[in-house]
């Protein structure tokens, strides 16, 4: 497993820093949102180091359907499937992206405006 030492996300990983888990498997870490912005807001993370969207590769990329299942699991048992949520990956300075490791947010629980701001 390839983690960070600077990387706060590698932090919860290696449970050096305490998180709220919802989840956990194999491969990825699902964890309440420190700031959540809305009633359901989860982070789900890989637990190899992958500082975003732009690093993945064909050998990587398998996690993104690791990280969409359990999002799936998550929104059923928040009793969202039916309401709707979201799933967002911000990548980059202009889409608001704050901690380099990647991470899928999902959101849900309330009304969301399209296209966000
Ligand atoms: P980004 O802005 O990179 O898309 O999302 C990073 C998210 O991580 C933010 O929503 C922020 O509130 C959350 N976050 C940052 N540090 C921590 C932390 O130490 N613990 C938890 N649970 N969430 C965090
Ligand atoms: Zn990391």
């Amino acid at each position: 497993m390839s983690t960070n030492a600077d990387c706060i996300f590698c932090k919860i990983v290696l449970n050096q820093i305490p998180a709220k888990i919802a989840d956990a498997n194999d491969q990825v870490i699902a964890f309440h949102d420190l700031t959540p912005r809305a009633p359901t807001h989860i982070l789900i993370i890989p637990r190899d180091h992958i500082s975003s969207v732009n690093d993945l590769s064909r050998s990587t990329a398998s996690v993104l359907a690791d990280m969409t299942l359990m999002a799936q699991k998550l929104a059923k048992e928040a009793d969202l499937s039916e309401s709707g949520y979201r799933i967002v990956m911000n990548t980059g300075k202009n889409a608001g992206q704050t901690v380099f490791h990647l991470h899928m947010h999902l959101l849900g629980g309330r009304p969301m405006d399209w296209p966000p701001g």
